[in-house]
């Protein structure tokens, strides 16, 4: 079996060239591909999309936290023995699929990827590469997600009954990303909506980088009361009683697959809306590129790197390799 010089260190990690690509911990030097937190940290240098960047600043509590370098789509920076190109990933504005040529060959990794139009982001493309670093989030097989038109129908139909009701809808959704999809997928409901703070802040920040948006006011802002309400799932919902009255909850995330996920959030509905690739589409994905080898990371890396196999890739998790055959 090949090996190449790709390792797992809570992110990936490209010894040779001394890279890390989206380190949970600090690291001397690393890419984001994209500001959800959980690819964040305060390195002393990074490098990112302009929109990134941009975002990461917003949500940054400490804003001495290192420098981040911005660096569009499609233009090749020279770094440490590679030369490294961001891509469209499709996820979340500014997500960027990140393409290192090395003297070993050219290694995609993908981060957090989307393959279908969302309203704030331009879908991932293929990248031709040797070596494919595949983020796995939702690599196992009930994973289909519907199409997104039907989706966004049953929501608004949803709002509308509760609406009708005397209820308020309250829709869940990460305030970056998520909440801005959903918030595009209301324009045409002709609803006055209401965003909790921290997806305003960051609905904002869109607006800036450009994205249109329907009308949209901030919760607890003067004026009429919002007919539907948009907040993250880990917002606290107690006091919105006191501001909205009686209200109904949906989670619009790709979970929504599993039955248990309403029980589990404790929500009246839940509508699969994501922003990631399901698992057919992960799978297309690879086949398309073609690499020699696929490393699968996070999410269901295993059962991924299985199912790939099964379809005559050669592909394993990245974080099961040996470490130490390679010193
Ligand atoms: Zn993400």
């Amino acid at each position: 079996m090949i090996s190449y010089p790709i390792l797992w260190e809570s992110g990936v990690y490209l010894p040779e060239q001394h890279l890390w690509l989206d380190p949970r911990q600090p690291r001397p030097r690393a890419v984001i591909s994209h500001a959800h937190s959980d690819h964040v940290a305060d390195h002393p240098l990074a490098y990112a999309t302009p929109a990134t960047r941009r975002l990461v600043t917003h949500r940054r509590r400490k804003p001495s936290a290192g420098t981040v370098e911005a660096v569009p789509y499609g233009e090749p920076i020279a770094l440490n023995r590679c030369v490294v190109t961001f891509y469209p990933a499709g996820h979340v504005l500014g997500s960027a699929q990140t393409l290192v040529e090395t003297d070993f060959g050219r290694v995609l990794y993908t981060g957090d990827l989307r393959t279908r139009a969302g309203f704030t982001s331009t879908p991932a493309q293929p990248t031709p590469a040797d070596v494919l670093v595949l983020e796995s989030t939702f690599g196992k097989p009930h994973y289909r997600f519907p199409d997104a038109g039907e989706v966004i129908a049953a929501m608004v139909s949803w709002c509308k009954s509760v609406l009708d009701g005397g209820a308020t809808p309250v829709l869940l959704g990460y305030s970056l990303g998520k909440g801005q999809e959903i918030l595009s997928a209301l324009a045409a409901a002709g609803l006055t909506i209401g965003l909790h703070a921290s997806s305003f802040g960051v609905t904002e920040v869109y607006r800036e980088l450009g994205c249109d948006f329907p009308p949209y006011q901030r919760l607890g802002d003067a004026g009429p009361r919002p007919a539907v309400v948009i907040m993250p799932p880990t917002a606290r919902r107690a006091a919105l009683a006191d501001q909205l009255g009686v209200f109904k909850t949906a989670a619009l995330t790709g979970w929504a697959m599993d039955r248990s996920l309403k029980d589990r959030l404790a929500v009246d509905a839940v509508f699969p809306l994501s922003d990631h690739a399901d698992f057919e589409e992960l799978c297309c994905y690879a086949e398309t590129i073609g690499a020699r080898m696929t490393y699968t990371v996070l999410g269901f890396d295993e059962e991924l790197a299985m199912h790939l196999r099964r379809r005559g890739l050669r592909a394993k998790p990245l974080a099961a390799i040996d470490q130490l055959r390679l010193f």
